[in-house]
């Protein structure tokens, strides 16, 4: 099922249709002196990743024609952790994608170095997996495809929202446009929302290296130096784990072989010489994020800064809001801003907002190594943790209270 993804390609090979897309027009005539768009579809989702892909095959599911674009071709790489959470695997279930993460192992345990060195190491509530993105997202394209959805490889550069529409590049338009075109959103800068602020965008680099010796478990090392940051190892099953490092942004720009530094420092079982196909990518934290629509045009995943501020974890928020939004977008196009963003609040609104309260306490880096204390002393507390930094989860009081009694005291020693 991974393997490659059908394009339309570029200008000239238009028409390629996989299952029964409805395609509406396809003209290029002077109406009222303007020229009209080439191609019309009730929704052009902009981007392939996991949101675009949740997109295009809700709206598909929902009796919509769908042109899907990326500026790739499938299979194609993004950096990443490749980390699949539980929760990403339970909207593709919902979403009928059942072999999303086929032929992978789970990854049944996390264990978690705070930044003032201290442990947890436990047993997840219910597994993860490392599905490299090359295939993961193959996958999600195809199933998209497979449901009706129109692929294309197409860079977009402009989008242009008029009453009825919105027209890209001057030649394709939707009723409906889904902006799921991730960190560097063009559809996002379109609505007049710019890149976000530092503190609120993480920058990470990514690359596989063998696998550590020891138990099949998600490894993070957090750093006391630069907290907000940290190191992962992500075994994928073969052999490989994806490792990486990642630190929230403070004003100064991070290069290349800081990053590498960084990641050798915190996993020095890892050598740097063995580890290939490094990439750094962006991280739009869920701490700030533009409205979700405006009028005929919706964002979703990256381009909606659905990063969870803890963890980096994006895919999860991805492929929900871009459901979501793919849902929104087919129902009732001039209502699509209104409904998704209800849909959004409805969804995840309260977890949006107990996470950046979270993320605000655990700028204290005795905040995180108290939260980590208390998660070894209690299997509830890790839970709350895990579904606050890989779901959809809230802080509840009785975690706050179990990480309040153990922050150090007035002589600086941790109280239990
Ligand atoms: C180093 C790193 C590690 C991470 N680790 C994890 C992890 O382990 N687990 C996890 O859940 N999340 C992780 N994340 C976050 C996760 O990668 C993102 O949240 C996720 O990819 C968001 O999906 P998306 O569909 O919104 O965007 P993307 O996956 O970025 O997809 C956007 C798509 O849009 C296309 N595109 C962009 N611009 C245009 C354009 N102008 N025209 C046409 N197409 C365009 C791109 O080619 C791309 O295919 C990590 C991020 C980084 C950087």
């Amino acid at each position: 099922m991974a393997g490659g993804v059908g394009h339309t390609g570029r200008r000239g090979r238009r028409g390629w249709i996989v299952g029964a897309v409805r395609k509406r027009h396809n003209r290029a005539a002077l109406v009222g002196g303007r020229r009209a768009v080439d191609d019309e579809f009730d929704v052009v989702v902009v981007g392939a990743g996991p949101a675009g892909a949740a997109a295009a095959l809700t709206a598909c599911r929902a009796g919509a024609s769908v042109l899907l674009l990326d500026r790739a071709d499938f299979p194609r790489d993004k950096a990443c952790g490749d980390g699949i959470a539980a929760h990403a695997v339970d909207v593709l279930d919902e979403l009928g994608v059942t072999e999303a993460v086929a032929g992978y192992a789970p990854l049944p345990a996390l264990r978690m170095i705070a930044p003032g060195g201290g442990a947890v190491a436990r047993a997840l509530p219910r597994p993860a997996y490392t599905v490299p993105r090359e295939v993961f997202d193959a996958r999600l394209v195809a199933a998209a495809v497979a449901a009706g959805a129109q692929l294309r490889r197409h860079t977009v550069r402009r989008v242009e929202p008029r009453a009825d529409r919105v027209v890209l590049d001057g030649e394709l338009s939707g009723r409906v446009v889904v902006g799921a075109d991730g960190a560097g959103s063009v559809v996002r800068r379109a609505l007049g929302h710019p890149q976000n602020p530092d503190r609120h965008l993480a920058l990470a680099i990514r690359g596989y290296a063998p696998a550590l010796p020891g138990p099949s478990e998600q490894l993070i090392v957090t750093s006391k130096a630069r907290w907000p940051a940290y190191a992962w190892s992500f075994p994928i099953g073969d052999g490989r784990a994806n490792v990486g490092y990642g630190e929230v942004l403070r004003g100064e720009p991070l290069s290349r072989a800081y990053l590498l530094d960084r990641l050798a420092a915190l996993l020095p079982g890892t050598d740097l010489a063995t580890v290939t196909a490094l990439r750094a990518h962006h991280l739009p934290l869920s701490t700030h994020r533009p409205t979700p629509g405006q009028g005929r045009t919706l964002l979703a995943g990256d381009a909606l800064s659905l990063i969870n501020p803890f963890t980096g974890e994006g895919i999860f928020y991805a492929l929900l809001s871009g459901a979501l939004a793919g849902a929104a977008a087919a129902q009732a196009p001039e209502e699509a801003a209104r409904r998704y963003a209800h849909g959004l609040r409805r969804r995840l609104g309260t977890h949006l907002r107990h996470s950046s309260v979270a993320a605000w306490l655990a700028r204290r880096r005795r905040v995180v190594d108290a939260a980590v204390r208390a998660a070894r002393r209690d299997d509830r507390v890790f839970y709350d943790v895990v579904e606050l930094g890989l779901g959809d989860g809230r802080l509840t009081a009785r975690t706050l209270a179990m990480i309040g009694v153990g922050l150090p005291g007035r002589d600086g020693a941790p109280r239990r």
